[in-house]
């Protein structure tokens, strides 16, 4: 296209480049001190069975705000850090992080069977010491394996299947739970996904947006259901922002929900307090421990 639009076009485009790449730079260089000056920090976003009364788990997202850039979405800064290599380091922070939260959210008395949901790269799917690190951070944390959830995306399933799959079986057998992010919007193959032995899909939020106006997405979604039941998968929709979008969900079947609707992603102490007025509501464990400050 630059070269259709000439020299102009061609400048713009240089131009335009050379501003991303700063900005590249700018990010790779402030995440290299990130950690070390705790700007990272985890929010958690609740999972919720479809009927709305058991918190099933939550999902680790991770922050980043910087003392003069600001804000800076993990859109923006995963990728950056996945180019050049950081997510690695950072990956395994959110690792340790998200499990520490979770033993001590089960100190606390939050349901036993709940699981905490960690986002995992192709790099650090890819990287020959995963098994290892993941024994590790649950013998250094005491979590139960069965409360750690993986997930992964159709892209890292699909990169080497023989060598994924390999990979998912040496994690399934540590007792840790395995799901397929942002599922639909990939290009994984059926035969493969068999093979895969994953616990859970997750449904990619484009197909719940309009669940109610579109016939399509609707069959989609029916199909992705489907399919899961008959492959013995758990199903978790994500992006759910409306009470119709979750009826519609329950009523093609769909086993858990997370999204807008019961909670945005939350920083810690924000999560306990949905958790306790949650789990108050729904009339199980009246009073959980506090966080000691
Ligand atoms: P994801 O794993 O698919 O996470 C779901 C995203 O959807 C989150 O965006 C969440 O805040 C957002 N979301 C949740 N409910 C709703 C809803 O009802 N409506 C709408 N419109 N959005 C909703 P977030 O936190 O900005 O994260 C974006 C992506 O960045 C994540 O997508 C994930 O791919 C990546 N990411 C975040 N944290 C990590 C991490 O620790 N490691 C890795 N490798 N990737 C991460
Ligand atoms: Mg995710
Ligand atoms: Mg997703
Ligand atoms: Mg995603």
């Amino acid at each position: 296209r630059a070269k259709q639009e000439g020299r102009n076009g061609y400048r713009f485009f240089t131009a335009e480049m050379q501003h991303q790449s700063a900005r590249i730079l700018q990010l790779e260089s402030a995440l290299r001190q990130a950690l070390d000056r705790h700007e990272l920090h985890l929010c958690f976003q609740p999972q919720v069975s479809i009927d709305g009364r058991r918190l099933v788990g939550a999902e680790a997202l991770l922050r980043w705000t910087h003392p003069q850039l600001g804000v800076i979405s993990p859109a923006e800064f995963i990728p950056v850090a996945e180019g050049s290599g950081q997510i690695l380091q950072v990956g395994e922070w959110v690792l340790r992080s998200a499990a520490r939260q979770m033993k001590q959210w089960l100190e606390q008395g939050y349901p036993p069977a709940m699981t905490m949901a960690v986002n995992l790269s192709l790099a650090q799917f890819r990287h020959p010491g995963l098994v290892e690190l993941v024994v590790d951070v649950l013998q250094e944390t005491g979590l139960p394996a069965h409360c750690l959830e993986l997930e992964l995306t159709e892209s890292v399933a699909m990169h080497d299947p023989a060598a994924a799959i390999a990979v998912v079986r040496r994690l399934r057998a540590l007792g840790v739970l395995l799901s397929i992010d942002d599922f639909g919007t990939g290009y994984s193959s059926l035969s493969y996904l068999k093979q895969f032995e994953v616990h859970k899909l997750k449904i990619d939020q484009s197909f719940v947006q309009h669940i109610n106006q579109d016939g399509h997405d609707q069959s989609i979604v029916r199909a992705i259901l489907g399919m899961a039941s008959s492959l013995g998968m758990l199903t978790i929709a994500e992006g759910v922002e409306t009470a119709a979008q979750r009826d519609e969900l329950e009523r093609l079947g769909c086993d858990e929900v997370q999204g807008y609707l019961y909670s945005k992603p939350l920083p810690a102490a924000e999560f306990e307090a949905f958790a306790r007025r949650h789990l108050q509501q729904a009339g199980k464990t009246p009073a959980l421990a506090a966080t000691p400050s």
